[in-house]
């Protein structure tokens, strides 16, 4: 019966999957890009989010702050098949493919110590109208399967917060737009709640796509205004586009 409710196409090269492949065919998935960062406190897509974090407080004049953690499954590039992967779930309504590579994400993640204090799981919002028209946030539905993980860990208790950040405004896409654009198209776009209860430790936000860090980073800014340091804000995506 799930043979006709699931598409049975790699979602990747489009070959028919086999009975035992779901989503992705074996060849597609050995050949993933993985990024393998999520072992490393330092790299190129961490590097990138600590940079849009500093511009933005010496700009503001603000103290800097330390090193932020980031981390991405795989490498998107326009050019490889796949780029299908976050498009199948944001526009193609793929929710089970979603779910199946963020779930790979949060696995990895709850094997890694930099992510051993994660207690907060923080998608980024769409704006009302937006997922009104989707029916559904991509963001809210990856950082539901990375909290699962997360929570698979003896003793964990993470909380998926989709209360904690709003968008207050609809903001252009970003496709075509320069790095100074889309940040002044996003900076001040999200606003965050401050917490009933306890206040976090370490929140991880999580997006679709990593590509110039200005999203993620300005709801980085929205958290700080709730959460100063030493609350760690780090970023999870399920993709992370490496030529910016
Ligand atoms: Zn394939």
């Amino acid at each position: 019966m799930a043979d006709f409710l699931l598409p049975r196409h790699c979602v990747v090269c489009g070959r028919p999957l086999g009975l035992h492949e779901r989503h992705i065919c074996l060849y597609c998935d050995a050949d993933l890009p993985l990024t393998r960062c999520w072992t490393q406190a330092s790299h190129p897509m961490a590097d990138r989010y600590n940079a849009r974090i500093q511009e933005y407080l010496q700009e503001e004049q603000e103290r800097l702050e330390h090193y932020q953690y980031a981390a991405s499954l795989f490498y998107y590039s326009e050019e490889a098949g796949y780029r299908e992967i976050p498009q199948a779930l944001k526009y193609g309504g793929q929710l089970e493919l979603g779910r199946h590579f963020a779930a790979r994400l949060g696995a990895l993640l709850a094997e890694s110590p930099l992510w051993a204090d994660v207690d907060w799981v923080v998608p980024v919002p769409l704006h009302w109208l937006r997922r009104w028209r989707r029916g559904y946030n991509q963001a809210a539905v990856i950082a539901g399967e990375i909290t699962r993980e997360l929570n698979r860990r003896p003793g964990a208790r993470v909380q998926l917060r989709t209360d904690v950040l709003l968008r207050r405004r609809h903001t252009l896409t970003q496709t075509r737009m320069s790095g100074p654009q889309k940040r002044h198209n996003v900076s001040g776009a999200f606003r965050a709640r401050p917490a009933a209860s306890d206040a976090p430790r370490h929140i991880l936000l999580v997006d679709d796509v990593f590509t110039s860090g200005s999203t993620l980073t300005a709801c980085h800014q929205a958290l700080r205004a709730v959460f100063p340091p030493p609350v760690r804000i780090s970023a999870a995506t399920l993709a992370f586009v490496q030529e910016e």
